[in-house]
């Protein structure tokens, strides 16, 4: 049993902004820009209450002071944040509640050093920014490989139907990547197919669920065989560990 209504609202070019409402408050997730979430509280008649922030990148905070001015809602981010301070600083196992349902937070540095994820139980539901990606992952920018891989296992522990709330519509090129990683996989080309039709028609890809990643995402699949052979055959595996496997995956994807 949900409680709270979540749904997308689009920025930039492929961002997601969830809008996350209960009666008639809300708050909203890595608001980047401003205009699509007032147009997007005005068409609802909604109010905004708070905002989580999952990373400094602009295209999630860049307009979290102008709606805080606006709406005088409250700010929840990561403690040690090239973007803070925030209003409310947290760190792993901190829970906060959003319009009366409980968050928890888990520190999941790789992308960024400061990414912090926020996962509710009850809600089914994982608001994950740019670590976990619907098909694939964030670039690491600011960690290393093994330690995404450890932020990425963290979440590939969620029980299997929680829903993953990326902050990008990256699904298509993640999956044609995927098809290079693991051919024989058919999990991942009937999830294709699927996403390509939601895609002809404009429609988000996004959330996905944990279980559902866990069988097509080349990101979680270090202990694939299958992918494993492909890495050897292909000469891109220098080290058979998860970390390695892992490694070498998002080194291809970064190149690819
Ligand atoms: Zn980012």
């Amino acid at each position: 049993m949900h409680n709270l209504t979540i749904s997308p609202i689009r920025a930039f070019s492929d961002n997601y902004i969830w809008l996350i409402v209960k009666g008639n408050q809300g708050f909203v997730v890595d608001p980047g820009e401003a205009p699509p979430v007032m147009a997007a509280l005005q068409d609802l008649g909604v109010q905004l209450t708070g905002i989580l922030v999952t990373h400094h990148h602009f295209d999630h905070t860049g307009a979290v002071a102008d709606l805080q001015q606006a709406t005088g809602c409250g700010v929840w981010g990561p403690q040690s944040s090239p973007a803070g301070p925030f209003e409310h600083t947290l760190i792993e196992g901190d829970t906060v509640s959003v319009l009366g349902e409980r968050f928890t937070v888990f520190e999941v540095p790789g992308h960024t050093v400061d990414h912090i994820a926020y996962y509710s139980a009850d809600e089914e539901a994982l608001f994950c920014g740019d670590t976990l990606f619907v098909g694939g992952c964030g670039r690491v920018f600011e960690g290393t490989p093994p330690q995404m891989r450890a932020s990425l296992e963290k979440l590939s522990r969620l029980p299997a139907a929680t829903r993953v709330f990326c902050a990008h519509e990256y699904t298509l090129a993640n999956l044609h990547f995927a098809t290079l990683v693991e051919p024989e996989n058919i999990d991942l080309q009937e999830f294709l197919v699927v996403c390509e039709q939601q895609r002809a028609l404009d429609q988000p890809t996004v959330p996905s669920r944990i279980g559902a990643e866990l069988r097509y995402n080349p990101f979680l699949r270090w202990d694939s065989p299958a992918i494993r052979q492909t890495l050897k055959d292909q000469g891109r595996l220098s080290e058979d560990t998860p970390d390695g496997v892992f490694a070498a995956v998002r080194e291809w994807k970064n190149t690819a």
